[in-house]
Order: structure tokens, then C-alpha cells, then sequence
């Protein structure tokens, strides 16, 4: 009793200082070394862990009480969507296909983030980052909690929805994202805490959670917005810890700076080209805009991501030469995806379509540079060949990248009229990449990504068809197999949005709740 009244007088610093850093010790029985034998071998020299600045000071105690508020008000909002049918109150259905490449391509990465700190706050010896990492992993797994619980009420109503943890392994776009997580989670503990902190954190889902996110409430998805916004007052935490561990480095030791700069190069491109799918989603799968992919660029990366690159410049930090590229790209990275997507609509667990009339027109406001320039005549081409009964699907597959495994759909910097491709040759093999950037990294690390499961290759390889398939059989058809690999119901989840079985059922849905 007498202890507890005691403990009740401590300040927050103490009670802080108390329930972190006085939980930690140095092992004695087994050296310290052997206890953590990752945390070393990357090569940063970390002299002295004491010195790590813990920007939140949250013990775990305040970090339920926080968090459970935080749930509380979650549910009451997505509970109160659900039971009114909220998703007829949607601007379109086609916006629902942004929310399956959300649960296909998004949410598995929330729960290799869970995964990945709980692995890293055991891998670093220092107690300040070990409770940080201890709590973005329970934030992570909140995360991906709330996103399928969301989602799952349109799971009742629509297609797509069914497979999401078989698809993130074996469909062909899910490699993107999922190559990129691959790629963090089996780095060391510090470049893992850069990919993810870093730039998972600042360059992606900032970008996802705040532009994204506030189209999804302008089409009337209160499901959607209230996980985003919810995730998004967890991202706080999430940069601070990223540009905490950042900062840690290079105080440390000066050796750190040329590691510590390479990995933000390298996942500073990472970052940019996984988000190609988020510009697609805004440009091309929101029926209503909130802002063009450009601008969410221009305000969340280049001035936000401008500040921070000014803070890190005391440390000796540059600006990654990546930048100067995704200026270019970003005036045509969204056209080129959805241009690809809708070639291969086929094989896509959503639908696609082209902009119609009016759509186009925004393009072309918000796109003065390119798009009427380069992309309007393909689309208008597509569509028109539509009408006659002739919609365009390509059966070819294409080559990726080796390194972020997107198809090569994007043009040099110099030439939006050609598309880009680099070869590096490595122990007699050719590898292809769309970039510098991704060259860069290849030729960097040839012997970590030579391994990448490229998807092509693997249909391909015939590594991709259900396991009583008979390619040598007469008549033998690749693309419905590999759909059954994939968990995709031919017919119901792919192909066009006009005359699918969402646009029907929202229609059809829609009348009974607003007419007599
Ligand atoms: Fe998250
Ligand atoms: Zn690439």
C-alpha cells in the first residue's frame, strides 16, 4: 500500500523513466553480443544506446488507455455504416474497387509492419527504440484489425473481397507491394527501420492515409475514412520513431552517414514507385476527386518531404537523385498504371474502365503538360474500340522490373514516348529494371534481388496453375488457370465494371433504398 501511494507521487518523467528504460539490463550470463546478433553486421556503430531521445514518452499503461478510445470511437462509426447500408450511399460503386486493391495490396503490408517490429524491437539492444517498436507492432496489427473488419462489410455485398491473404503471395500486381515489404523485412534492424519508418511511413502512407483517405470520405465511405483517420493519429508516432532512429544514427558515429544515406536513396525509390498504385487510385478509381495525383505529390512530398530533407541536412543528408526523376514522373505515373491495368483487366481481381467524357476533361485540366498530349488519344482509342465490340485486352505478359516488379509501363525521364528499361549483367545472367533508381539498387545488392519471385517468369516457369492442371493437354488455356491459382472467379471479379455483377447490384440496391 505504502509502495503504491508512493508510486502514485512520481512525475511523468520518473514514472517514464521507471517503467522503460528501468525494465532494461545488460545480460551477464551470455555476453551481449551473442543475446543481439543482429544488430551489428550492417555495418552502423552505435556507441552509446542511452542517448536515443524518446519523442512520445508513453509507457504502456497510457498506451491501452489511448489506444482503446481510439477503438471505441472506431467501431460506433463503422457499426453505424454497416447497419444503415452506408455503401449505397457511395457516389459509384466503382470507387469499391480502390477498397479491393486496399485489402489485396495494403493491408497484408499493416500486418508484415506488426510482424517486422515485433522481430526489430528484439533485434536492437538499446530500450528507448525496443518500447517504440513494441508499440508500432501492436499499432500495426491494430491497423491491419480495423482495415478488414471495415472492408468486410463490403465483402458481404461485393466481389473481390473473398482472398486477400492467398492473393498477396501469388497475384501478379500484389508482388509490388508485397516485394517491397520482402525486401524491409529481410534487411537488418536498422535499414528495416528506415524502409518502414522512414519511408513506408513519410513517403507512402502519408501520402495513402491523408490524400487517399479524404477521397474516400468525399465518396461517402465512412468504413474507410474512420480507419484511415485512425491509423493516420497512430502515423505521428510512426514518422517521430523513423526520423528518431534516423537522427540516432548519424549523432553516433560519421561512419553511419554514407549507410544511413544510401538506405534513404534506396527507399526513398522503393517508396515513390509503390506509390504509382496509389496515384492510379486517385486519378482513375475515385468518381469523385479530391485532388489530382500531382498535387497530393507537390503538397505531401515535395513540401513536406522538402522540410524534412532540410532538417536532415545538418547531418550531412542529400537529397536523393531519385527526386529529380518522380519530378518528371509525376505527370505521368498515374495514366501509364491505369493504362496498363485496363490491358490486363482480365487478370485484375477489381474492374476497370476508361474516364468517361467528363472525366477526361479533369485530366486534362490537372494534366496541362501530358495528358492530352500522350494519354487522351490512347484512352479515347480505347474506348471507342469498346463501343464497336472490340475492348482491348493485351495477352502478352510483360517484363518486370527486378527490383519493384512493376511491369515496364514507364517511360524515360527524357521521353514520354519510350519506354524505360536498364540491364545489369550479373554471373552470365541479363536482369531488366525500369529505372535508374531501381538499377542502382540492384547493382548494389545483385545477389539479394536475383532471388525476386517475379510473376511473369512464374506463369511463365508454369509455376502458377492449380496443381491438377495439364499444360500439355490439347486445348490447354493459361490465363483461367492461373485466375484459379490466383482465387480470382473468372467473370466475377475481373474484366469491365459496365455490365459487371457490383455495377447491377449497386444499381438494383441503390433503387430499392431511395425509390418507391
Ligand atoms: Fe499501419
Ligand atoms: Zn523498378
Amino acid at each position: 500500500m505504502d509502495d503504491l501511494k508512493a508510486a502514485k507521487k512520481l512525475g511523468l518523467k520518473e514514472r517514464y523513466a521507471l517503467m522503460t528504460r528501468g525494465l532494461g539490463w545488460d545480460t551477464s550470463y551470455q555476453p551481449m553480443d551473442k543475446v543481439f546478433p543482429y544488430d551489428k553486421f550492417e555495418g552502423i556503430k552505435i556507441h552509446d544506446w542511452s542517448k536515443w531521445e524518446d519523442p512520445f514518452r508513453m509507457t504502456m499503461d497510457a498506451y491501452w488507455k489511448y489506444q482503446a478510445e481510439k477503438e471505441r470511437k472506431l467501431y460506433a462509426i463503422i457499426d453505424a455504416f454497416a447497419q444503415n447500408n452506408g455503401h449505397l450511399t457511395l457516389t459509384d460503386a466503382r470507387y469499391i474497387n480502390t477498397l479491393k486493391l486496399f485489402i489485396t495490396g495494403i493491408s497484408p503490408l499493416e500486418y508484415m509492419a506488426h510482424r517486422g517490429f515485433a522481430h526489430v524491437g528484439r533485434q536492437l539492444r538499446g530500450v528507448g527504440p525496443r518500447v517504440a517498436c513494441l508499440m508500432q507492432s501492436l499499432d500495426e496489427i491494430r491497423h491491419v484489425q480495423t482495415q478488414v473488419h471495415s472492408m468486410s462489410n463490403y465483402n458481404k455485398y461485393y466481389n473481390g473481397f473473398h482472398a486477400f491473404t492467398h492473393m498477396i503471395e501469388r497475384v501478379w500486381y500484389l508482388s509490388v507491394p508485397r516485394s517491397f515489404f520482402d525486401d524491409a523485412i529481410t534487411a537488418g534492424p536498422f535499414e528495416f527501420m528506415i524502409a518502414i519508418g522512414f519511408s513506408f511511413e513519410y513517403v507512402l502512407t502519408n501520402l495513402l492515409f491523408v490524400p487517399f483517405i479524404s477521397g474516400a470520405a468525399y465518396n461517402g465511405d465512412m468504413g474507410a475514412m474512420t480507419f484511415g483517420f485512425s491509423a493516420q493519429s497512430d502515423e505521428a508516432r510512426h514518422m517521430t520513431l523513423g526520423l528518431e532512429c534516423i537522427k540516432f544514427m548519424l549523432e553516433q558515429d560519421p561512419d553511419n552517414l554514407p549507410i544511413v544515406q544510401r538506405w534513404i536513396d534506396k527507399w526513398t525509390w522503393r517508396g515513390t514507385r509503390v506509390l504509382t498504385l496509389v496515384g492510379m487510385m486517385m486519378d482513375y478509381m475515385l468518381p469523385k476527386r479530391v485532388m489530382s495525383w500531382k498535387e497530393a505529390w507537390e503538397i505531401y512530398f515535395e513540401q513536406n518531404g522538402g522540410a524534412l530533407f532540410n532538417d536532415l541536412a545538418r547531418y550531412g543528408i542529400k537529397v536523393p537523385d531519385c527526386i529529380g526523376q518522380a519530378t518528371v514522373d509525376k505527370e505521368h505515373i498515374s495514366h501509364q498504371a491505369w493504362a496498363t491495368f485496363y490491358q490486363y483487366g482480365a487478370a485484375a481481381d477489381f474492374h476497370t474502365w476508361m474516364p468517361k467524357p467528363d472525366e477526361m476533361d479533369w485530366l486534362s485540366q490537372k494534366y496541362p503538360n501530358t495528358f492530352d498530349k500522350y494519354y487522351r488519344p490512347r484512352f479515347e482509342y480505347w474506348a471507342e474500340q469498346h463501343k464497336q465490340g472490340k475492348r482491348f485486352y493485351n495477352n502478352t505478359l510483360p517484363m518486370l522490373c527486378q527490383v519493384c516488379q512493376i511491369p515496364m509501363l514507364f517511360t524515360e525521364p527524357s521521353d514520354p514516348t519510350q519506354i524505360c528499361y536498364r540491364e545489369s549483367d550479373y554471373k552470365g545472367e541479363k536482369y531488366h529494371t525500369c529505372s535508374d533508381g531501381c538499377k542502382s539498387i540492384f547493382d548494389h545488392e545483385p545477389e539479394k534481388y536475383v532471388q525476386a519471385w517475379l510473376p511473369v517468369h512464374q506463369i511463365y516457369q508454369g509455376n502458377c496453375f492449380p496443381a491438377d492442371a495439364d499444360p500439355s493437354k490439347p486445348g490447354f488455356e493459361p490465363l483461367p488457370e492461373v485466375l484459379k491459382y490466383y482465387h480470382l472467379n473468372n467473370g466475377r471479379d475481373n474484366l469491365d465494371y459496365e455490365g459487371s455483377e457490383d455495377q447491377k447490384n449497386f444499381t438494383a440496391w441503390r433503387d430499392l433504398a431511395t425509390k418507391n
